[in-house]
């Protein structure tokens, strides 16, 4: 299947710019974008990628990770082939990368927006996660699913790379409700060499996407002697906790795949430090990640500090939440943010 990708417009010049992120291609005739999915055809952006999922499963929520959005239950995930980014340390890169690695060629089995749906609620999810590669290069697929998921009582969640442009997070606002968001480094270095991208556009799809009201969480993957320096985490806490000091933080331990082999796996100790230096900065809600860690993975109540919800084995295993559907802590009547109903 492939559709118009209409969050494009045409130039002056001739040229069709991309708008759903902020690569911003500029293409002619024939040509493909940076995510390799989207592809000017007869003089207007086509999504070459509308209804192909390439990777389908019915996941724990807290595996997106989504640690303060309806615990316990299960998200429709979905994802295709192509990324705008080219990290060198892509878990997915066998999606990700797979226009750029094989002369163009789109995989995945066909999935319309109504059958995502239909399936969620045949399997009892209750959201559907646009997840495993970076969504907003299949924007308008996102789009319309997400769409028919809230009109049949779906929440919907984005796992991305924060590269949306403000026009894309103003379209996707009244459906989207809660993105996990990567903040992969505080270097633009970093995301230049290893990711094929900025930081600021990060920072600032970040900003905007908060200021809308999506309910926002970070994830944060330290690499050894990549970006795991006290400065450098302390930068990124500093600027989430200056946003909203209430935004969980996921810190997730790197393990060595694709292009970043010689590096070694991030020990439990530097993930622990960065919780550390996340709670010396004020943020409420920090969380390891890929590793067992249950103390480090549970959530406290910042009121009491009581422990009110407690995860342990394997991601999303054993969740055992104490709060009520408002988010209220049972030992001292607190609210804790988040999406709980
Ligand atoms: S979504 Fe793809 S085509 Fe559009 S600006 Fe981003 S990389 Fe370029």
């Amino acid at each position: 299947m492939e559709q118009t990708a209409w969050l494009s417009k045409k130039l002056n010049s001739g040229k069709i710019l991309c708008q759903a992120c902020a690569q911003a291609c500029k293409l002619d005739e024939g040509e493909y974008g940076i995510c390799g999915v989207r592809r000017v055809i007869d003089g207007e952006l086509r999504l070459l990628v509308y209804g192909v999922a390439a990777a389908v499963n019915i996941d724990p929520v807290e595996k997106k990770p989504m640690f303060h959005f309806l615990p316990k239950s299960t998200a429709f995930s979905v994802g295709t082939v192509g990324c705008n980014f080219s990290c060198k340390f892509c878990q997915n890169y066998d999606i990700s990368q797979y226009p750029k690695e094989h002369g163009h060629q789109i995989a995945g089995q066909e999935l319309s927006p109504e059958q995502i749906v239909e399936l969620a609620l045949e399997r009892g999810c209750e959201s559907v996660a646009y997840t495993y590669n970076e969504p907003i290069v299949f924007f308008e697929y996102t789009y319309d699913t997400a769409k028919l998921a809230h009109e049949k009582g779906l929440k919907n969640i984005y796992v991305t790379s924060g590269f949306e442009t403000r026009k894309a997070i103003d379209l996707l606002e009244p459906y989207i409700d809660g993105m996990n968001i990567d903040i992969k480094s505080f270097n633009n270095e970093f995301y230049k060499e290893i990711c094929g991208a900025r930081l600021k556009p990060v920072l600032d799809a970040v900003t905007y996407a908060h200021k809308k009201g999506i309910w926002i969480e970070i994830t944060t993957l330290l690499i050894p002697g990549k970006n795991d320096s006290d400065e450098e985490i302390r930068s990124i806490a500093r600027f989430i906790a200056d946003l909203d000091p209430s935004i969980p933080w996921h810190l997730s331990a790197f393990h060595p795949t694709y292009k970043m082999l010689d590096v070694s796996r991030t020990p439990q100790s530097t993930l622990r430090r960065a919780y550390k230096i996340g709670q010396e900065e004020g943020l409420k809600y920090l969380y390891v990640g890929n590793i067992d860690d249950e103390d480090y993975e549970s959530t406290y109540c910042p009121n009491c500090t009581k422990r009110v919800i407690d995860r342990t084995g394997h991601i999303g295993q054993f969740v055992t939440n104490d709060l009520d559907e408002n988010g209220t802590c049972p030992y001292c009547q607190h609210t804790l943010e988040g999406v709980w109903k």
